[in-house]
Parts: structure tokens; sequence; C-alpha cells
């Protein structure tokens, strides 16, 4: 399988028949599963023997659905999880104690930044937060104790990178565990383990699923810390339903068909944008105009899903132009088939003051859609009877 593309891997790493001879693999639920004999239950349980004790520590579905993931990301184990926060904070637990120092980016999922900030001071674990493109300040936040480096690339919602090769090697000259969050990019268009990274996560309730269906996770990585990451969960948890794993599995079959065009409409529209008198500001990483374009080429096959603009005017004028699109969807999400648009500082970033926002690129007139895959004639059209209107 090894040697396949991407797209064969996708469809043909796939669990081998059952006696039904079925094409597509079927679901399998069940909470655990029996033993021929008593001797291989001992087996089994010894670890001596592979096969399936119990769905909370394996699943016929989450087992296909994990080694796929393995097999696109180029590692070499993995574990799914409940959701992408559960696999941010299973990293975190099975990887740090009292006393360690974790050094993240500022712009992260809201939600990683509060487990950041809130949780693992209870446990005795202290943090520095960096800007995701200023090497220097990475480079100063590193300390003795630090045993654990967090990025997410491109980051949420101003799309800016970290350069993984400069920061796997920090990472490998003070033995720090290298962890990308892969979400906005997909397995499909970067692969943050062939620039190092020993932990990579996804929420795969986002381009993964890709139809807004289901929640899931992943952790996929290096042997060593992999197996931390499953023995933590197989004992405290927040394991995958085999129904989403089987949901997810096939929803990877599709993904670099539904990538290529998610990535086309978006391009498309950033450059619509550009153009606009009306729009200040458009950032798409395959943009010439974006400040790490040359960065973005290396790391990834193509720009991603994710448009982000400021709009002429503040908040009046962002929240008008949401109100006047027809075709897109009012929420907070991204990486489905439905193109949405959201406005960060009122919605994902509400939290933070004016000044955090701002510290984070979060204008009151910045908007962010996830384009979806949807005909880019319409998709064009919608955009411009709504700026139409605001500026009428
Ligand atoms: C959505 C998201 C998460 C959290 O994933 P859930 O599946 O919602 O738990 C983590 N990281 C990023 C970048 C996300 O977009």
């Amino acid at each position: 399988m090894k040697s396949y593309k991407f797209e064969t891997k996708a469809i043909r790493a796939q669990l081998p028949k059952t006696a039904q001879q079925e094409h597509s693999v079927p679901l399998f639920l069940t909470s655990s599963f029996t033993f021929e004999t008593a001797e291989q239950g001992a087996a089994i349980f010894k670890g001596e023997q592979q096969g399936n004790l119990y769905s909370r520590f394996s699943n016929p579905n989450t087992n296909e659905f994990i080694n796929k993931l393995c097999l696109l990301e180029n590692c070499e184990k993995g574990v799914a999880t409940a959701s992408g926060m559960a696999a941010i904070y299973v990293t975190f637990a099975s990887h740090l104690q009292q006393g360690d120092h974790i050094v993240a980016s500022k712009n992260i999922f809201g939600n990683a930044l509060h487990i950041i900030k809130e949780y693992l001071p209870k446990m005795g674990i202290t943090y520095t937060l960096v800007e995701v493109d200023k090497a220097n300040e990475w480079q100063e936040a590193v300390k003795p104790n630090t045993k654990l480096l967090y990025v997410e690339t491109p980051a949420n919602p101003t799309l800016k990178l970290a350069d993984l090769s400069f920061l796997n090697n920090l990472c490998k000259a003070h033995n720090i565990l290298f962890v990308v969050d892969n979400c906005f990019a997909s397995p499909y268009l970067q692969q943050p383990a062939k620039f190092g990274a020993d932990l990579v996560i996804h929420s795969a309730t986002k381009f993964i699923d890709g139809q807004g269906r289901v929640l899931g996770g992943a952790i996929v990585g290096k042997e060593q810390p992999a197996t931390a990451c499953y023995d933590f969960i197989r004992r405290t948890g927040a394991s995958l339903s085999p129904f989403n794993a089987w949901v997810l599995s096939k929803s990877l079959e599709t993904l670099a068909i539904r990538m290529d065009r998610h990535c086309d409409n978006a391009i498309a529209i950033a450059q619509y944008l550009s153009t606009h008198p009306k729009i200040k500001k458009v950032i798409y990483p395959f943009l010439h105009s974006f400040p790490q374009y040359q960065l973005a080429k290396k790391q990834m096959l193509k720009g991603g899903g994710l448009v982000a603009f400021e709009i002429g005017g503040g908040i009046t004028e962002s929240h008008q132009f949401l109100n006047a699109l027809n075709l897109y969807s009012l929420t907070s999400n991204l990486g489905d088939c439905r193109s949405i648009v959201t406005h960060p500082a009122s919605t994902t970033h509400s939290k933070l003051t004016t000044a955090e926002q701002l510290a984070v690129e979060v204008t009151p007139n910045l908007i962010r859609l996830s384009v979806g895959l949807e005909h880019i004639d319409d998709l064009l059209q919608d955009i411009e009877q709504a700026l139409q209107i605001v500026f009428s």
C-alpha cells in the first residue's frame, strides 16, 4: 500500500472482506469481542496476540480509519479520538507532568488555548505563548523544562503559517516534542511528519468528514509518543465511536477530490475579492500578495479552503455583508461542503478583549470564509450581490 499515491491509499486501504464478500466496509457496532478459546483470550489480553477486546481499546472501524490516516500522513502509529479537542487534551495529558513547560502559538483554536491557560496550570504545567510567524519569539520562549511545542498551521483565522522545518530544528536541538494541529490543511495538502513533527493532530470534524455530520479526531505520529496517547485513551476513554469512524474512513476516500475543489473555489474567490474596490485586504496562502507565499508553496500542495478578508468599514458593514449573503451559511464551523461565512470578532474570538483581538489581527472588519463545493459561479455571484447591497 505504501508505494501507492495518496488517492489510491485513501480508497484502497481498507479492512479485509468478511465471509459476506462485501465491497464497501461494514459497520461493526459491537462494544466487545469474543475469543475462540480461553487461551486465545489470555494471549490477546497479554498482548502476545493481536485482536480486538473492547471498543474503547480498538474496533475494526476505528482501526481502519486510523491506519489509513497514518498511511496518508506518513506516520507510524495513531489513535482515533472522540473529537479534535480530545486529541489535543490527550496529547498534553499523556506527555506533560508537574514542572513541565509548553510553548504554543497564540494563534490557535480557542479551546486549545483555554486548556493551555486554564487547565494545564492546575497540574503545575507552565506555558509561553508566541506569535506563530516570529522565529525569534519561538527561540526565546524555550526553557530548560520545555517539553512540548504546539502549533497550528495555517492558523485560524488569519491563515498565518508556522515554518515547520524551522520549528522542527528548534525542537530537535532541545529535545522537545513537536506537535502540529494539521486541521486547516488536511492530510492531502500538508504532511507535517515529513518536516519532522512527532505528533500530528486532527479535528476530523472539519475537512476529513467534509460534510458537517460527525465529530471526531485523531493523533498520528512516531511510534513512541503515539503509543503513549493510545495507552492514555484506552484507559481514560476519549475513544472514537465505531459509527463515526466508519463515516470518517469513507470520507477519507473522497478527501483529495474534495480538497482540490475547495482549493480551486477558494483561490477564485480570493482573486475576485483582491480586485474589488470595497475590499481592503485579502488573505489566502497561495495569493502572491500573501506575506508567507514562498513558505506556503514549500509546505502545502495548494492554498486550502479558507479565505479571510477585511471589508471596507467596521462591524456594521461586516454584519450587513453576512446578512446579505444567501448561499453562505452563518455558522462558525469550517471544512464543510456547504460554504460558510464567519465574523470572528463577534463569534469565535468574542471572548478576547479588543486589544487581544488586535494582537492576533482579528479586526472588527475581518471576515472568514470556509469555501465549500458549490459551483464557483454561484459562490461569486452571491458575494457580488451582497457587496452591492452593503455599499449601495
Ligand atoms: C475545530 C478545531 C478543533 C477542535 O475540534 P473538535 O472536533 O471540534 O473538537 C481543533 N483545532 C482546530 C484547528 C479546529 O478547527
